[in-house]
């Protein structure tokens, strides 16, 4: 695969990059400073994004200029860690398809370079009886969506996860 250099603030990281980052002015004429892409931004869409690219054409060279004095220090750093199953998204669209198929990924990704994680699943409850339709629905679009492990639970079933849990439906994604 390519490599990618990451420039940030202060990390003298890489030089001969060393300055460029403010400006973010790669000089062709300088064959040190010259490169096919640049990808602005180092949360995890800037990384993931120049890791695809080095991955599919290896020749190319590539940096990313992060402004912080390290990368994923926005939200990327700051988020919940938690991997969206896609139960939420409209059947069929762009949104519920790449959740599906990411957190399929991600898990691949995690086990191979040995990032711990925690499966812990994620219960949804209906707690007034007018949310058992929805429930109901949202279950049938997670199915629809192919959301792996999906399946509601009975109240025996909820207990042995949740037992402060008082409910009228359930459904258990894991
Ligand atoms: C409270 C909260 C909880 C969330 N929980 C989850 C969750 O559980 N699961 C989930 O999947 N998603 C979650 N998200 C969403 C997720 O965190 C974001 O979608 C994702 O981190 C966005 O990544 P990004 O790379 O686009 O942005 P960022 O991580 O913000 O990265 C942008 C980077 O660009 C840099 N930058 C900006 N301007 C410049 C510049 N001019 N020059 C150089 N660098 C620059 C910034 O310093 C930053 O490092 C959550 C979001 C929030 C706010």
């Amino acid at each position: 695969m390519a490599s990618v250099s990451v420039w940030t603030r202060l990390k003298p990281a890489l030089p001969p990059l060393q300055g460029l980052l403010r400006t973010y002015s790669v000089s062709s004429s300088n064959e040190g400073n010259h490169y096919d892409l640049v990808v602005v931004g180092g949360g995890i869409v800037g990384l993931a994004t120049a890791r695809e690219v080095a991955t599919r054409y290896p020749n190319m060279k590539i940096a990313v200029a992060e402004k912080e004095n390290d990368v994923a220090l926005h939200q990327s750093g700051h988020n919940s860690g938690v991997l969206h199953t896609g139960i939420y998204y409209t059947s069929g669209s762009l949104k519920a398809r790449l959740c599906v198929r990411g957190i399929k990924m991600a898990y691949e990704y995690c086990d191979k370079k040995r990032i711990p994680y925690r499966k812990c699943g994620k219960l949804i409850v209906a707690v007034e009886n007018e949310e058992v339709p929805r429930l109901q629905s949202l279950y049938d679009r997670g199915r629809e969506n192919g959301v792996a492990d999906l399946r509601l639970l009975d109240s025996t079933q909820l207990r042995d996860i949740e037992p402060h849990c008082r409910v009228r439906e359930r459904a258990w994604i894991l």
